[in-house]
């Protein structure tokens, strides 16, 4: 199941979705670890799925959102997890955009980078919903919250 929150405003009609959860997994992309096997996302997670490595390793490609530390907006971006058996071991590799596509601001020197969660993006949306639409400062905002199988 997955569900998702977000706004949508009456008066400029700019609206802002943030889904997360289950419903946008994806299991061994074949993409994803072709750029891992190739080392883009670092040495520890090309080890991981190398054919050296004596665990069979999946990975899973997921949604998320990152706060842009320049405007704050929450930006689309994903994790990779990766996961042995069903609990046994994780690891989670961020996957950030380059820069923030509302104020340009670049995200290389964020340490942080780790996606928001549901919680802070539930704050995220509620704090719109009481301060007014970011766009056109209208108080006509109203929250959007969609659920799935
Ligand atoms: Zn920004
Ligand atoms: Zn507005």
């Amino acid at each position: 199941m997955g569900a998702g929150n977000g706004w949508y405003c009456k008066s400029c009609g700019v609206e802002e979705y943030y889904p997360v959860g289950a419903g946008l997994m994806s299991l061994n992309v074949e993409e994803t670890r072709e750029c891992i096997a190739r080392g883009e996302f670092g040495e520890i997670a090309r080890q991981l799925l190398s054919k050296d490595f004596p665990l069979d390793v999946n990975t899973v490609d997921e949604h998320a959102f990152y706060r842009c530390p320049e405007c704050g907006k929450l930006i689309g971006g994903g994790v990779v997890r990766f996961f042995v058996g069903k609990d046994d071991f994780e690891l989670m590799l961020p996957v950030v955009p380059e820069e923030c596509p509302a104020c340009g601001a670049r995200f290389e020197f964020v340490d942080d980078r780790k996606p928001v969660s549901e919680r802070e993006i539930d704050a995220y949306v509620a704090e719109i919903l009481e301060s007014g639409c970011p766009n056109c400062g209208s108080k006509d905002v109203h929250q959007l919250a969609i659920m799935w199988d």
